[in-house]
This record gives C-alpha cells, structure tokens and sequence, in this order.
C-alpha cells in the first residue's frame, strides 16, 4: 500500500491548492483526481482579486488572466445598471486556471493519480482510500475536495444527496469582437441568470445557471437560448453576433445549494464539498481557495503538534471555515432569491441607481477580503 502525510481527493481549486500549500510545507502529498489536466469546467471564470497575494505566495503564475473592475447588471427586460466592483478580479479559463496550479503542484512534488476515489475508510487513526482500479492509499489525513457532488458523497449518507436540486448549469466559449476587457455582466432571464467575461485567449464565456422547471420544456440547449435566455435584449444581441468556439456546451445537473458539513468520517472537506455560494456572487473560486488555505493550516499545525489532537484539528477547521463563510453563503442565499424574482430584482434595480453605495454593500457582504499567508 502507498503511503503519505496527506491525500486530497480532487484536485479542483481547492484540492490543487491545499496540495501546494501542505508540499511547500515538506509534506508528502498526493492528490486523487478523476480527470487529466487540462480540461474545461462549467464555471463563469470570474476570480475575484482577493486571492492573487495568497496565489502569489504560492508561486502560482497565471498565464495572462484579463483584468476585470466593472460590473453590469440587467433585469430580464434589460433595465441595467453598471457599477465599479470595489476589489475587482480576473477572467481566466477553468482550463488555464486549473492547469497553472497543477504544473506549480508538480514542480513542488506533489504526487498525481488520476482516478476516482470510490470509498474512504477510517480506522486506527488512519484513512484507507480505494479508487475505482482497486488501488489503495493510506494517510493520516484526508482533504475531500471533490467538488459540488460526488459518488462519494452517496458513501458518505451525506444529506443533500437524497435531495433533488432543480439547477443546471452551461457554459460555452464564444469569439466577438468589441467585449470589453474590463467587464463582468450578469443578465437575467426567466428562470436563471448569465455571466459574461473575457477570458485569456480572448475568448468570451458565457456561462448561466437555469433552474430545470424553466429549461424542460425546450428540446435542448438552442431551443432554450432563443426562446428564453434571449428575451434579455443583452444576451439576445451577444447570441447574435458572437460566434461559438467549443463544438457543444458543457453542462452540469443537480447544482446544490444546500447547506453541507465541513467533517466527513474525519475528513476536511474543502471548497464546494463543504458549501457553494450561488455563483451570481462571483466568489465561489476564491472561497475553494481560501478554504485550502484554512485547512491547509489547520493540517500543519496538527501535524507540527508533540500531542495530536485530531477533534482538536476538526474543530479548529470547522469553527474557522464557519466564522469565514456563513455568513457569506447566507448572504449570497438571500441574493439570489431577490434576483430570481422580478419584482424584487426591479426594486433592487431601482435602488441600486438611487444610490450606487448599495451595490458595493452587496458585492461586499459576498465577498472576503484580500487574503495571505
Ligand atoms: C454555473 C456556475 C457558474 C460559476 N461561476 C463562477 C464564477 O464566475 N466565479 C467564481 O468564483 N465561482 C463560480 N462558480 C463556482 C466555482 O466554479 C466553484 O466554487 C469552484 O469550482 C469550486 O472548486 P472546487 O475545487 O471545490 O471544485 P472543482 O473545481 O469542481 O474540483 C473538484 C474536482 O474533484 C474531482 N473529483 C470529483 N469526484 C472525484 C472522485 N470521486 N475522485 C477523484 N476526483 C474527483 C473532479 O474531477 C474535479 O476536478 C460557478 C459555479 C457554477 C455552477
């Protein structure tokens, strides 16, 4: 059986960053993940600013993200209004993101496996994790970062599995000249709401979130781009002129929002596996990484401990995983039910082009501020 300090399973944001985090520590570290690098994800690739110091320590290098500091915003009849965002951010490709983090994790010497975990055991102290081949891999410490849902969340009895989350999400690259570089746009539509920005390549990603009800009655993704999304005259006037550049959208189902835990059968669970902000909040990347931050120090103080205390660890990780997100999630709750709802997004509307304070209030109560080490 391999051995090591720590596994993480999934090496998405959270995971990839945890792994750079614990090996520049001189732990032994592997990482479990299903997929090889690079590939895209459905995400609207928005990255807010306050992570770069920390990703800088890191000595993560991003290869030409797009520099991103205003926000539109419309209602489904393209009312609007555009606002400075108080921190800004970057555009940058899943695909390109990812992979920048995963070539630094290897110049680090973090070990890869490239396999879906499909069962954690824990006993004696130590984690026994069998991927899907059979392999088997033991550690004192396990990070779960494998993302918004899992077939280890099934093993796990986690709660919000045996709960069906009506949202979907899609994302596609598009060309068009003229996308400024320095916006994100948020437009909404019956049902969802899209994000627009610029990525790297120049490319534009258009990425939305529909809830299932508002989507099944069309036949498929065109369908419901002209007969829903583009009664924004927004997004009907970017699915006219923009030209696509992947062959098909990506899609995800069962996107959850529900509330989850941040200890599983001992494990750390970082990043979506312990909670996801509504991505209308633009904050759920910098909250994986933040989150691997935080475990990342619980794990070195724990293991740098004459007596470890492992409900010492766990109760560390959860009180400030709680005292960093809750409130941020709560708030990002409360947002996204005045936005799927017209009446409340036009007042909100109204308001925000009264006094354009509100806004950055709001972007604020979803967002962190600049983080280091
Ligand atoms: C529609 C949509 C739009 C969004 N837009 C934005 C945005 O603009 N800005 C923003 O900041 N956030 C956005 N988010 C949120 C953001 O995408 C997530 O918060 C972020 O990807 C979380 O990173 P993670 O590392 O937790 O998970 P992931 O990046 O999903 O990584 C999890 C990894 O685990 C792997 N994995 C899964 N199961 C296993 C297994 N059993 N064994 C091994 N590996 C496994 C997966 O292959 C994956 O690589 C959006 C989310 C959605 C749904």
């Amino acid at each position: 059986m391999n051995v090591y300090d720590i596994v993480i399973i999934g090496g998405g944001l959270a995971g990839l960053t945890a792994a750079l985090h614990l090996s520049q520590n001189n732990f032994e570290v592997l990482v479990i993940e299903k997929q090889r690098y690079p590939n895209h994800k459905v995400c609207g690739e928005y990255l807010s600013n306050e992570i770069k110091p920390y990703l800088d320590t890191l000595g993560v290098e991003l290869p030409n993200p797009v520099s991103i500091d205003t926000l539109q915003f419309s209602t489904r009849e393209g009312n609007q209004f555009i606002a400075k965002l108080p921190l800004g951010g970057m555009g940058i490709s899943r695909y390109a993101l990812d992979k920048a983090l995963y070539l630094t994790a290897l110049t680090n010497g973090v070990e890869f496996v490239f396999e879906a975990v499909k069962n954690v055991n824990f006993a004696n102290n130590r984690f026994t994790l069998t991927t899907t081949s059979g392999n088997k891999y033991n550690s004192e410490i396990v990070i779960g970062a494998y993302g918004k849902r899992s077939v280890l969340d099934k093993d796990l009895n986690r709660k919000f599995v045996g709960r069906k989350s009506p949202w979907l999400g899609i994302k596609m690259h598009y060309q068009l000249k003229d996308f400024p570089d320095d916006l994100v746009a948020l437009h909404n539509f019956k049902g969802g709401y899209a994000g627009l920005s610029k990525t790297e390549t120049g490319a534009i990603n258009f990425c939305y979130l529909v809830n299932y009800k508002s989507f099944e009655s069309y036949k498929d993704i065109d369908h419901f781009n002209k007969n829903v999304v583009s009664k924004n005259p927004f997004l009907a006037q970017f699915l006219q002129n923009a030209t696509p550049i992947f062959n098909k959208p990506l899609s995800i189902a069962q996107v959850s929002f529900d509330q989850k835990t941040t200890i599983e059968r001992h494990m750390l669970m970082c990043g979506d596996t312990a909670g996801l902000i509504h991505p209308l909040c633009g904050n759920g990347m910098a909250m994986a990484i933040h989150s691997a931050k935080i475990a990342a120090e619980c794990i070195i103080s724990y293991l740098s401990a004459v007596d470890r205390s492992r409900e010492a660890l766990e109760s560390d990780y959860n009180s400030i995983w709680e005292a960093t997100f809750k409130r941020r999630l709560a708030a990002g709750r409360k947002l996204q039910t005045v936005l799927m709802q017209p009446v409340l997004a036009k007042v909100l509307m109204k308001l925000a082009v009264k006094s354009p304070g509100i806004v950055k209030k709001v972007i604020k109560s979803t967002h962190g501020k600049p983080i280091t080490i």
